[in-house]
């Protein structure tokens, strides 16, 4: 049987509180008796800086280094808003992000059929919506140098981002997305500024050339960032898989998750390069933050949590039928009608993080039954 190591990272606010559920669903899997997780848990975030001074303990890190995955519940909130800046709650996700090398970052966007009334477009363009955006998320505008702001002569002050790729960057960050195509609908569309910017057109180069060679049977189409995020929101199911740089990929990625209703309901997975034996190291979180406006209230939603270990198992354990379950099982839950606050609608049973946790396993159980 096989057996898997997840470190399991909670971090602040609701982080705990929706963490406990995902780990009720790895409870859950381990009953079915078909593979063996085992789990550990570490502290992250304010929560790391309150016992050791710093937003991540190199403890934690060598067991993340260690692990086949990490599960990141979030970070952050006004009780650490004095910490100093490199303790900075935010700044044990980085690490993370880092030092796995973690380059890409997995963010779907699914529609539910139940939540179709939620998106801020039409349910006919939103309903079954399943679209993936692949994000280069180490390099490009967020890390260039020269970063500054400079004093000129005459005192005017001068601000400086630098974009740049090369071609690995662009090379690796495409194989994910043509890879994960295959797995999918079999279509990419690659986002860029070709018609402005340099980095854009070696991006498109790059892209163009990895198809060329390894890729032909999956389908690429090339679109321009700015037409990228109008077709988003015109007709969003044109897509299957968008691959794009940090910064653009920062932006579409927000905007494609808005397409399907809340912030409690996205997952997300950041992956690194494959080893030798063709693993790659990972980590997978919900989108949201560790909203303090309701931790500790029994209000957050545990979907995207949970859905972030159902990427987990896709991803880094080749287990596809046990994701799939997993997301047919809150499918179930939502079509019974089961709502957080924040997905709440007319007519529909308001629950606990808890009671939606519970009703998910339940739920797992009469579809395995
Ligand atoms: P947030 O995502 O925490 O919250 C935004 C809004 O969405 C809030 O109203 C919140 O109540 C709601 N919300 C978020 N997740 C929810 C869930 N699962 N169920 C129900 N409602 C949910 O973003 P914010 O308020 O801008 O930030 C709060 C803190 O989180 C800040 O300290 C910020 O730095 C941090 N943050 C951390 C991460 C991370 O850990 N990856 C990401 C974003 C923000």
């Amino acid at each position: 049987m096989a057996s898997f190591d997840i470190l399991l990272l909670p971090g602040d606010g609701i982080g705990p509180e929706v963490m406990t559920e995902a780990r009720n669903v790895l409870s859950w899997l381990n009953t079915q008796k078909k593979t063996t997780f085992q789990t550990e848990e570490d502290l992250v975030g304010g929560s790391a800086y309150d016992k050791h001074k710093v937003a991540i303990s190199n403890s934690a890190m060598d067991k993340a280094l260690k692990a086949d995955a990490v599960l990141f519940g979030a970070v952050g909130g006004p009780k650490w808003d004095k910490v100093p800046y490199e303790a900075r709650p935010e700044a044990g996700l980085l690490r993370l992000r880092k030092d796995l090398g973690l380059f890409a970052n997995l963010r779907p966007a699914i529609c539910y059929k139940a939540l179709s009334d939620a998106s801020s477009l039409k349910p006919e363009l939103v309903e079954g919506l399943d679209i993936l955006i692949v994000r280069e998320l180490t390099g490009g505008v967020y890390f260039g140098e020269p970063k500054e702001i400079v004093t000129l002569e005459n005192g005017e002050k001068r601000a400086v981002d630098t974009q740049v790729y090369t071609t690995h960057e662009i090379d690796r960050i495409a194989r994910v997305a043509f890879d994960l195509a295959r797995k999918r609908g079999n279509k990419v569309h690659s986002a860029d500024k070709r018609n402005v910017m340099r980095s854009g057109v070696l991006w498109n180069q790059v892209v163009t050339a990895v198809h060329a060679k390894d890729y032909k049977d999956v389908k690429l189409e090339h679109i321009l960032a700015d037409a990228c995020a109008m077709q988003l929101v015109r007709a969003p199911k044109q897509f299957d898989v968008i691959v794009t740089d940090n910064l653009f990929g920062d932006m579409l990625s927000d905007e494609a998750a808005m397409l399907t209703g809340s912030i409690g309901m996205l997952p997300s997975a950041a992956l690194g390069a494959p080893d030798a034996k063709g693993r790659r190291k990972a980590m997978y979180e919900p989108v949201h933050g560790s909203a303090p406006d309701i931790a500790g209230k029994a209000m957050a939603n545990p979907i995207a949590m949970i859905t972030s270990l159902a990427m987990a198992l896709r991803y880094s354990f080749d287990m596809g039928e046990a994701a799939d379950l997993v997301e047919k099982a809150v499918t179930g839950v939502l079509e019974a009608g089961l709502r957080t606050g924040d997905i709440m609608q007319p007519n529909r049973k308001r629950v606990t993080t808890a009671e939606m946790g519970k009703a998910i396993v339940k739920e797992l159980d009469r579809l395995a039954g």
